[in-house]
């Protein structure tokens, strides 16, 4: 089964409006001959830079995407995004449950599974991160951990639904420490996970969710980890908060890909 890349380029909090239309003007030239059938290419700006940014990948193969997304229509949610808002501006992907939610901003598998439903019914593409720490490795716990993640964050989705998903499977350990799991290493979980999703939607649904991983991939190790039978593209950090190295781990990823 051949999976589209996804390569998603996460900005967290960096990047002011102006700074961020400065780098997706840089990138696009960069990228502008990678063929939209091979990859899908992904920057998620913060709320902020959004409109910024949706207005300059307009005609380009660059699609927009955010780092978060509230369950409720609109209230007293403070601080807090709401569907119709980024829907507003063009968002197409949404980043949900990101480790640093997890860690900072008490996201639980209940409020990435409630955030997911939002987004599936409102026609987003989610993004749902995943991972374990390093304790959880240490101590052999990785898979249960997972497991714990995928049963929570994915309940009651549908099968029609689970096929609209990405999922990205982020080690913390290895999240902007330079620290990469091995492509062996982190195709072993891939697997792991996608024998859950097989086991949960059935193999027709699993096998064509795709897969991204996350956590210090760059230009000099994208090719060799997309090139693992069930990592379908990454979820990145630092390298893409520069256009020159963001656009050489698209090619680099899109040229090794299975
Ligand atoms: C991330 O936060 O999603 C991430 C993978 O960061 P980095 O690439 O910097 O490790």
């Amino acid at each position: 089964m051949s999976r589209k890349v996804i390569i998603a380029g996460n900005w967290k909090m960096n990047k002011t409006a102006a700074e961020a239309k400065s780098l997706v003007e840089a990138l696009k030239p960069l990228v502008a001959d990678v063929c939209p059938n091979k990859a899908d290419i992904v920057v998620c700006p913060t709320f902020t830079s959004l409109a910024a940014v949706a207005d300059a990948v307009k005609g380009s193969n660059i699609k927009l995407g955010c780092q978060n997304i509230h369950w409720a229509a609109s209230g007293a949610f403070t601080g807090e995004i709401s569907a119709a808002m980024l829907k507003e501006i063009g968002v197409e992907y949404v980043i949900i449950g990101h480790s640093e939610r997890r860690q900072y901003f008490g996201e639980t598998d209940e409020s990435v599974n409630k955030r997911l439903k939002t987004a599936l019914a409102e026609g987003f593409k989610p993004i749902v991160c995943i991972g374990e720490m390093l304790a959880d490795r240490e101590g052999g716990k990785t898979e249960q951990v997972l497991e714990q993640q995928l049963a929570g964050g994915l309940a009651g989705v549908t099968k029609a639904d689970a096929a609209k998903i990405v999922l990205a499977y982020e080690p913390v350990w290895a999240i902007g420490t330079g620290k990469t799991a091995t492509p062996a290493m982190a195709q072993e979980t891939h697997a792991f996970i996608r024998s859950f999703l097989n086991r949960t939607f059935g193999t027709e649904v699993g096998e064509t969710i795709r897969i991204q991983y996350g956590g210090s991939m760059k230009a000099e190790n994208a090719a060799e980890l997309v090139a693992e039978k069930d990592i379908d593209g990454g979820l990145i950090g630092g390298a893409a908060l520069k256009a020159d190295s963001f656009a050489a781990l698209v090619k680099n990823a899109i040229g090794n890909a299975l």
